[in-house]
């Protein structure tokens, strides 16, 4: 189930994380969603409303009594939003809507909302451990506001504490989480994603050009239907997506003893790391000096996600494996669904899958191929699911 083009209200109060709000409306226009913004008198001394009436399309609204709003402005924004999200929600934004008090653009939309109000706070941390913050966020979440973050680091004063406003793309998951339907509720699955490095020397190792994105995607879509999530991430840079357990693991066998210990407790298994196929046979405990030339020899690294089609009885785990080729994706895809006993394999070609936010994939299953055209990872890790989804209902319902 790819999500809908929705009709997002970002509200903005005064806080100097609102320049990172330009991100996030961008953010959620690239993912395909129609943006208005609305800002507090604060907001707009930190950034220009202008900015965002050309980032959007949409004259940003500042000021409720401006004579160009012919109509009354909050109430038209409230019935045309799916959902809101102020980001940065400042102190004394928090604490008017916690209690009722209108006297701003931001705080009279949100007050006229039909849809989910997300707020990402955002402020020092004395400002947000004061017990009126607190006090303020908590009966915010009891009246149904979600609220993301704030996240641990470095502040605008130069400290680091908690109070800086969550990712970006943090923001935006919450948000459209809040519109999406909850169908994978009670699935329970276990990811794995980016690449298994193996060690030369304390220096050296064999890699391969995975970035982890599609398998993060794929947690962070997971998450956002309502599964709960297990990523094994291989080392990359990439921040873990909140709530998701997350286990870090280096070398191949490092995943393969995380997937075997993780998987009794999971239903489905979606194999996106980039697993080496071979180790070095010696691995130096010192830097190896350079001299002549050498050779490493390599053995077989242990195929996980075939060990595990093998042990597999029943339709359940669903597993899920890709397949990165640079010629003959379909074939050899087709060869591993039978060979590693899998329900599903994601065809990619090498040169179009890795590194970009983009990926063109053929689903290949028993019962036929799909290609999936040219999506977004994560429009395609909404495909995917979309199969373990159907797969793991399958299975249950033969389970009984
Ligand atoms: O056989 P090939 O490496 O092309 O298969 C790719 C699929 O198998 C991916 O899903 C990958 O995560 C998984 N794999 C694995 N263990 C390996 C190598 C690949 O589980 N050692």
């Amino acid at each position: 189930m790819s999500p809908l083009p929705r009709r997002l209200l970002l509200g903005l109060s005064g806080g100097i994380a609102a320049y990172k709000s330009l991100e996030l409306a961008r953010e959620l226009i690239r993912r395909g969603h129609e943006v208005r913004a609305v800002m507090t008198p604060s907001a707009a001394r930190f950034v220009g409303p202008v900015t965002f009436t050309g980032l959007t399309g949409s004259p940003a609204v500042v000021d409720l009594w401006d004579p160009a709003y012919a109509g009354e402005i909050h109430v038209e924004l409230g019935r045309w939003a799916d959902a809101m999200v102020i980001a940065p929600a400042t102190m004394n934004t928090l604490g008017k809507l916690a209690h009722g008090l209108v006297d701003d653009a931001v705080t009279a939309c949100a007050s006229c909302l039909r849809g989910p109000l997300v707020v990402a706070p955002a402020m020092h941390t004395r400002m947000w451990l004061r017990p009126s913050t607190q006090r303020n966020v908590a009966t915010l979440r009891g009246d149904g506001v979600h609220v993301v973050g704030p996240v641990v680091g470095p502040l605008a004063s130069g400290e680091s504490g908690e109070g800086r406003m969550a990712e970006v793309t943090d923001i935006a998951d919450a948000l459209l989480a809040t519109l999406t339907p909850q169908d994978l509720a009670g699935l329970r699955l276990l990811v794995t994603a980016g690449p298994t490095v193996e060690d030369l020397d304390p220096v050296r190792f064999l890699g391969n050009r995975s970035t982890g994105k599609m398998g993060f995607a794929i947690a962070r879509r997971a998450l956002a239907r309502g599964a709960r999530v297990t990523l094994v991430r291989g080392p990359v840079e990439l921040p873990d997506p909140p709530g998701a357990q997350v286990v870090r693991v280096r070398s191949a066998l490092e995943m393969q003893a995380a997937v075997t210990a993780a998987l009794p407790a999971h239903d489905a298994l979606v194999m996106s790391a980039a697993v080496a196929d071979y180790r070095a046979k010696h691995v130096s405990d010192v830097k190896v000096k350079k001299g002549d030339d050498v050779s490493i020899e390599l053995v077989r690294n242990p195929d996980i996600l075939l060990e595990v089609g093998a042990a597999r009885t029943g339709p359940l785990p669903v597993l899920v494996g890709f397949a990165v080729e640079t010629h003959d994706v379909v074939a050899y895809a087709r060869d591993k669904l039978f060979r590693k006993r899998v329900d599903m394999i994601v065809a990619n070609e090498a040169r179009v899958g890795f590194g970009g936010d983009d990926n063109e994939a053929v689903l290949v299953r028993h019962d036929g191929e799909t290609p999936t055209g040219r999506v977004s990872k994560l429009g395609l890790a909404d495909r995917i699911l979309d199969g373990v989804r159907e797969f793991h209902a399958g299975a249950t319902s033969r389970v009984g």
